[in-house]
């Protein structure tokens, strides 16, 4: 018979963000709740780490952006420690012998395209209205359940619902949603511009996370995936949480247990205990059972049905769902340690320089070139020229670093999860972490000599630490057929899975991964329904 101690109202399996914001939820609607983390820390992938001494930074996600308005509000994270610094804004590209800075001033940005194209420069307005007006929209539908397939009415009046926030925007602009939802990112901005380093700015963007050629079809949606967020009501705008991304996740746990949530690490589960085929709790890698008739899953989908649970459990229409998930992001993550801040060739460090380098500092001058890396890593499992996305939140956050030393994410693509001829990934890190920093060496001189310390997130290592399948950041990719009422499975976007009892609240559910803490809240949501329904308990 189980203890009253092991006994609780609900089990969320996994302290990444979405696990916490379940639990905030599901504590803040009076249920007794109790987090297991497999790990010896808490966040998941928003985490902040020493990585060597006197020297920390995120160790996976790096910016802010999508983080839920509401999620913020109803957590108090701002309360509870979490503070995000707005960066200027814009990009900057670094380009052979030249660069492109895009700053958020729309005419100084049309001014500096103009350098490139006369035509791209007039088109750049239209086109960040573009973004800004899909992104308002498409926030709304992303913070909401999809309706689910085979739904009743609750779902029809869900369709209605999303279907009226598209219809509200201008028929232009619809247009371009549908482009945006069905194209290749590569044919979407060779219909909008003409020159070479505004298309690899945008065409990043597709990439991120996301394992493709840039003129596959459905790549477009992944720009529209990065661009929902909010920092300041500023939509699209990306920051720093100061003291790095753990800052998020360390107040969603003081949000957690000052609303009674038990929160334990090193606390891995191996097994959902299912009696006649309803969740009654879990069994840790201890031995340890702990009971509860709801369990929320933060882990990855084919974490939970594979590992957790015997997907042959399931119908076999979801089992083979599950089985075929694609997960795979092509991620490779570094940090490094800085003695001086980096000098780019043809960037400064007067005024106009630093501020550009407060944002993101991008290698991918070409769609050619992204193309280019996602071959190469097609046939040899790494990009000889890879697509690198650079960050220095040291520029505007001094808690990170001792007095004048830098550190700076690394965040590249494309690097397979699994190597051709049987390589592994512990072989060859440290050689692909040189050819990493060779490739930014070329740009910036004494990038390489400033160096000190530095931290290797292989796609392995990703997989190894987080669970995450395939070492992919969002939980499964974010193609056209694994979002919306899609993800992770036709009939269960609403965060019920098939078995009675458990919920999935981590990214594999809509609208999937970035630190937003959506799927979180709303799997709370869900569950808090049911449980006033005694639909579980
Ligand atoms: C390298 C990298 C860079 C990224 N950059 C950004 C960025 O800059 N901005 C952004 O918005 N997003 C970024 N992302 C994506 C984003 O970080 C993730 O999609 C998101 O954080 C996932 O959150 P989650 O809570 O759903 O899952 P996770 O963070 O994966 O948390 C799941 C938790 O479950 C635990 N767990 C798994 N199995 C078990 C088990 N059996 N028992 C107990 N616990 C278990 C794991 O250890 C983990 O702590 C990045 C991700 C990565 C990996």
């Amino acid at each position: 018979m189980s203890t009253s101690e092991n006994r609780t109202d609900a089990i969320v399996i996994g302290a990444g963000h979405n696990g916490l914001s379940c639990a905030g939820y599901l504590a803040r609607g009076g249920l007794k709740v109790t987090v297991l983390e497999r790990r010896d820390v808490i966040g998941g992938a928003a985490l902040t780490e020493e990585f060597h001494p006197g020297f920390r930074n995120s160790v996976f996600s790096y910016l802010v952006s999508l983080l839920d308005q509401q999620v913020i509000r109803d957590l108090d994270l701002f309360q509870h420690g979490l503070e995000l610094l707005q960066r200027p804004g814009g990009s900057l590209s670094i380009l052979p012998g030249d660069h492109l800075y895009l700053p958020r001033d729309p005419a100084s940005a049309q001014q500096a395209l103009a350098r490139f194209s006369a035509a791209d420069a007039a088109a750049y307005p239209e086109f960040e209205d573009l973004l800004e007006s899909l992104g308002d929209a498409i926030r709304v539908i992303a913070t909401q359940v999809p309706p689910n397939f085979g739904g009743g009415l609750s779902d029809l009046w869900k369709v209605l619902g999303q279907a009226n926030v598209l219809r509200k925007l201008p028929a232009d602009r619809q247009a371009d949603l549908a482009e945006l939802m069905t194209m290749s990112i590569g044919d979407f901005l060779d219909r909008w511009f003409e020159s070479d380093p505004i298309k690899g700015l945008y065409g990043f963007e597709g990439i991120i996370g996301n394992f493709v050629d840039p003129y596959a079809q459905g790549s477009a949606y992944v720009l529209l995936h990065h661009i929902f967020g909010q920092v300041d009501g500023r939509t699209g705008a990306w920051a720093y949480a100061k003291g790095g991304m753990g800052a998020i996740t360390q107040a969603m746990a003081r949000y957690c247990r000052s609303q009674g949530v038990d929160i334990r690490t090193n606390a891995a589960v191996s097994e959902v205990i299912l009696d006649k085929g309803v969740a009654k709790g879990v069994v840790l890698e201890d031995g340890t059972a702990l009971h509860a008739p709801v369990v929320a899953a933060n882990c990855h989908p084919q974490i939970l049905f594979g590992q957790l649970i015997d997907p042959a459990l399931t119908p076999d229409r979801f089992a083979k769902r599950v089985a075929g998930w694609r997960s795979e992001s092509a991620t490779f993550r570094m940090n490094v340690a800085l003695s001086e801040l980096p000098k780019f060739d043809t960037v400064d460090h007067d005024e106009n320089g630093l501020t550009a380098m407060k944002n993101t500092i991008d290698i991918a001058p070409s769609l050619d070139y992204i193309r280019a890396a996602y071959d190469d890593a097609r046939m040899q499992g790494w990009s000889k020229a890879p697509v690198v996305s650079m960050c220095i939140p040291t520029l505007m956050d001094d808690s990170l670093a001792p007095p004048g030393g830098h550190v700076m994410s690394l965040f590249c693509q494309h690097f397979r999860r699994h190597l051709p001829d049987g390589r592994s990934w512990d072989d060859v890190r440290e050689e692909v972490a040189d050819h990493i920093i060779d490739t930014v060496a070329a740009h910036s001189p004494n990038f390489r000599q400033a160096i000190v310390g530095r931290q290797i997130n292989s796609p392995l290592d990703i997989e190894r630490k987080l669970n995450m399948v395939g070492g992919d950041i969002f939980h499964g990719t974010l193609h056209l057929d694994q979002i919306f009422a899609l993800r992770p499975a036709p009939g269960h976007a609403d965060h019920r899975m098939p078995i009675p009892g458990v919920y999935l609240c981590g990214s594999g559910a809509h609208p999937g991964g970035g630190v937003s803490g959506i799927p979180g809240r709303n799997a709370a949501q869900e569950i808090l329904k049911d449980v006033k329904r005694r639909k579980v308990g």
